[in-house]
């Protein structure tokens, strides 16, 4: 027989039928199929008559301000878009999940401030499936905070991979193609592109001023 909340209020165990909460972390360089991937996850979800809720980062206007939109649908139609509530920051989408939601879907998770971190952590404590996409690494191949640590946290962590502009092979690294100052500089093909280890080259381009 499931045990039952102790009348002080602190549950002795978790009683057997609680939805299972969990974080899943898909990350890669730029065109990796990171969104699409998401994207995937969530429709899956919505087959499985599951109630599900998508998020990304204000700063990311690429494509629509209120719409997760993956570089193939430019390709392939309408199947590469989701739509999402684009939040300022962690806080903001803490508010904004539902008592019924069952998964969190969240793109462009390196954008977001650390507190995304304890956000995602006390979603899936509460039983929701949480589903974070996100860049690994920034343009000069750092690791990309708070991606590290949304995977360490993670119960499964999926390496997605792009290939590489130069020489056709798996590319894990997104190279800036412009000069600009700072990690944040949102753009798509015409900044930056996908690049293995080798064809990488880590440049700062704000030391060379
Ligand atoms: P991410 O979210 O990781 O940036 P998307 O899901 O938005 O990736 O886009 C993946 C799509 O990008 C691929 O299906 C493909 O159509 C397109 N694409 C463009 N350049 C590349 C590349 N160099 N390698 C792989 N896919 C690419
Ligand atoms: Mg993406
Ligand atoms: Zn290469």
């Amino acid at each position: 027989m499931p045990r039952q909340r102790k009348a002080n209020g602190v549950a002795a165990m978790k009683p057997r039928g609680l939805p299972l909460g969990s974080v899943e972390v898909i990350t890669g360089s730029m065109f990796s199929g990171k969104t699409e991937e998401l994207i995937r996850r969530v429709k899956r979800a919505r087959f499985a008559k599951q109630t599900v809720q998508a998020f990304k980062p204000r700063i990311d206007d690429r494509y629509d301000a209120e719409k997760i939109v993956s570089h193939a649908a430019a390709e392939e139609g309408s199947s590469k878009v989701l739509s999402a509530v684009a939040v300022a920051n962690s806080e903001s989408l803490a508010a904004r999940v539902l008592e019924e939601t069952q998964v969190v879907a969240v793109d462009e998770a390196q954008f977001f401030d650390r507190g995304i971190v304890d956000v995602v952590q006390r979603l899936a404590d509460q039983g929701v499936r949480v589903i974070v996409a996100g860049l690994d690494q920034d343009y000069l191949g750092r690791p990309f905070h708070p991606m590290p640590e949304l995977m360490a946290i993670a119960e499964d962590v999926t390496k997605v991979h792009a290939v590489c502009t130069v020489c056709g092979g798996e590319a894990s690294r997104s190279q800036r193609l412009i000069e600009d100052r700072g990690t944040v500089l949102v753009g798509g093909s015409e900044s930056y592109e996908a690049r293995c280890r080798t064809c990488f080259e880590a440049r700062d381009v704000t030391r060379s001023r």
